[in-house]
């Protein structure tokens, strides 16, 4: 399944004195079967187009379609439920949201909650665990006495039970040690590889960005400044180790970019907060 952002703007508090800002026409394009990363400074905007992309917020300007189903302004809240069925969101330290007795449990909660029969959620549960290399021995625990990486794989298992066709992935390696990182990161290569399953992933990390998406998206005050391949992004991997964005190779992206924004690439450097 496709996203589409057109013109989208988002404001939080809109008409309060609170009022703040956060999206100023971004246009993005994910598309069916592409694995897609997300970067820029804290601050960004980078959660805020992610919960664009499930219809949790709905642009205040321009229009978001999430497959079929278009979404903008004033949209009534019904059948938005189908829309997040289809896109699966793993928040950053997902863990926090465990809460059933058992694993197993847990794992099929949202499943039911949607009508799924109870066999076949329980399939699914038993089938993930096992993709997510945890011992099958886990169902019947309770999620709170397993390790942090345990309870992490448990909580994405949570997500892939619901059989999402886009998957949005914010930080989910954040806390985890290098190891640990690289295993959940790999998995969800395979996961978009061997499935075909449409991947987004908000990160701090380059190098995250540049070894698994085929598409990198820039977000800059608001904006949406550059997309593209990484390889034309990025200049060279040596660069990366230092987390600084350097300018696109190729000289149109840059001037597109600059002439667009009125922004200067060499005036964004990303520097790694996590
Ligand atoms: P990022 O994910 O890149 O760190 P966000 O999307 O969280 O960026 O934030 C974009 C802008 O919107 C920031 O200026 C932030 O302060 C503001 N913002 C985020 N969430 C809220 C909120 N709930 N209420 C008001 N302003 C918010």
């Amino acid at each position: 399944m496709e996203i589409l952002l057109e013109g989208v703007g988002y404001s939080y508090a809109e008409d309060t004195p609170f009022e703040k800002r956060a999206l100023t026409d971004v246009n993005l394009h994910i598309p069916s079967g592409s694995y897609t990363a997300i970067i820029g400074h804290t601050g960004s905007g980078k959660s805020t187009v992610l919960q664009h992309l499930n219809a949790l917020l709905k642009p205040t300007e321009g229009t978001v379609m999430i497959g079929d189903r278009k979404i903008e302004a004033g949209v009534k809240a019904k059948d938005l439920r189908n829309v997040r069925r289809r896109v699966g969101i793993v928040f950053q330290f997902p863990e926090q949201q465990l809460f059933d007795e058992t694993v197993l449990k847990d794992i099929m909660f949202g499943p039911l909650n949607f009508g799924v029969p109870e066999e076949e959620a329980e399939r699914r549960a038993r089938e993930l665990v096992v993709q997510l290399g945890l011992p099958e021995g886990v169902l019947e625990k309770s999620p709170f006495d397993l390790s942090g990486g345990q309870m992490r794989r448990v909580a994405i298992a949570g997500v892939l039970a619901m059989e999402p066709e886009v998957l949005v992935l914010d930080e989910p390696t954040a806390g985890l040690d290098p190891r640990g990182r690289r295993e959940i990161m790999d998995l969800f290569y395979e996961l978009h590889r061997s499935k075909n399953l449409t991947t987004v992933l908000v990160t701090h990390s380059m190098e995250d960005a540049a070894k698994y998406a085929d598409r990198v998206a820039i977000m800059h005050k608001g904006r949406c400044v550059v997309t593209g391949d990484p390889e034309e992004i990025f200049s060279n991997e040596e660069q990366l180790g230092d987390y600084s964005l350097q300018a696109p190779r190729s000289v149109r992206l840059q001037r597109d970019f600059e002439e667009r924004t009125g922004v200067k690439l060499s005036d964004i450097s990303l520097t790694e907060e996590a």
